[in-house]
């Protein structure tokens, strides 16, 4: 075998690679649901065969574990379609008049964005609320809080004891929902 190969098995991918490794190595990147395959320079192909053969079923049972549960790198990234912005968009502008109105303040303007770290971001000077796109993954109830919580700003810049009193009084379910968001 090269250094590097690709096996298919059972309808799987796997991308072997020689590596200056002591013993053979089976994983699954978090990143793409690549499966990979590290085995030492000594190691022959058959060698290399006979170890997925032995370990189809765990690969199988972990590629769907993943899918079904997918790590957050992993959900962020995945893609959003136009139909889906399209959804999202209609979604918060209808949770929007909402929550101004039982929090008692105005959204001046607000927009969608690709963001990696943060689901919601709130301007409190120019009242320009931005959410991140990655919401339509999530239920609605989560999405709401994070409507709730970007406004609840318009009240208290920081997340103090009143700023999660303001948003405890109107959203009950708040930490779960948020629970649920970041799992
Ligand atoms: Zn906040």
């Amino acid at each position: 075998m090269l250094t590097k190969k690709i096996f298919k098995i059972d309808g799987l991918q796997v991308l072997a690679e020689r590596k200056r490794v002591r013993s053979v190595r089976l994983y699954i990147s978090q990143k793409d649901l690549q499966a990979h395959l590290t085995i030492p320079y000594y190691a022959s192909e058959k060698f290399a065969l006979d170890f997925l053969n032995k370990n189809i079923k765990w690969l199988k049972r972990t590629m769907e574990k993943i899918k079904t549960n997918p790590p957050p790198a992993l959900r962020r990234e995945a893609e959003i379609t136009e139909k889906e912005m399209e959804e999202l968009k209609k979604l918060i502008s209808n949770l929007l008049p909402q929550w101004e109105f039982r929090l008692g303040v105005k959204v001046k303007n607000w927009k969608l964005r690709k963001m990696k770290t943060q689901w919601g971001n709130c301007k409190m000077k120019t009242g320009e609320i931005t959410f991140s796109t990655g919401l339509i993954k999530k239920p609605l109830h989560c999405i709401e809080y994070v409507v709730a919580h970007e406004l609840a700003h318009l009240i208290e810049a920081n997340h103090s004891e009143k700023f999660y009193a303001v948003i405890a009084k109107h959203f009950p379910y708040w930490k779960e929902a948020r629970t649920e968001l970041n799992g």
